[in-house]
């Protein structure tokens, strides 16, 4: 099962949370997008974030890759406060090859992902003709306000 993740940090070694989810993954990478420097999402009045997309292939159920991703998360102490607030580490499934899913626990594709220049720019990044539904990222991108995003 194909499916892209997007990590983000606020907090702490983010360039190091970041690599925990490469090292999780190990074998399983498909592709790995540039780390970017992005402006906070949603509440503002945070630190800048560095994120990254990940393509993996994996044997794991939905919910198994979750379970994977949070375990991530819990090893690297996230403490959750506010929404969208600081953290450690994030790490979303933003879209599986051929599965979608209206599960509150694992909403598939991400059900914000569209909103987002920090998952889209990175995911464009690692594969040009990707699609969320019907519509091409690239189309989705285009159709996006700046929101200060940069690849480093
Ligand atoms: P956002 O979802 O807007 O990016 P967030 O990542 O900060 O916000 P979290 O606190 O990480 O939100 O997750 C809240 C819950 O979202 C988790 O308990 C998880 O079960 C659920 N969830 C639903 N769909 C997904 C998904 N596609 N990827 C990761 N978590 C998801
Ligand atoms: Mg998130
Ligand atoms: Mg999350």
């Amino acid at each position: 099962m194909r499916a892209v993740l997007s990590s983000g940090s606020n907090m702490g070694d983010a360039r190091a949370f970041l690599r925990s989810v490469l090292d999780e993954f190990d074998g399983e990478v498909v592709r790995a997008s540039s780390v970017y420097a992005t402006a906070p999402w949603g509440k503002t009045d945070q630190p800048d974030f560095l994120n990254q997309s990940v393509l993996v292939d994996v044997d794991d159920s939905p919910h198994e890759l979750l379970a994977r991703c949070q375990k991530l998360e819990r090893q690297a102490e996230r403490v959750r406060e506010e929404r969208w607030g600081p953290r450690t580490l994030d790490v979303d499934i933003v879209w599986i090859e051929g599965h979608t899913s209206q599960d509150p626990e694992l909403t598939v594709p991400h059900p914000r992902a569209h909103l987002r220049q920090f998952v889209l720019e990175p995911w464009l990044e690692m594969d040009p003709a990707a699609t969320l539904g019907a519509t091409p990222v690239s189309e989705l991108l285009a159709g996006l306000e700046d929101q200060g995003v940069r690849k480093l």
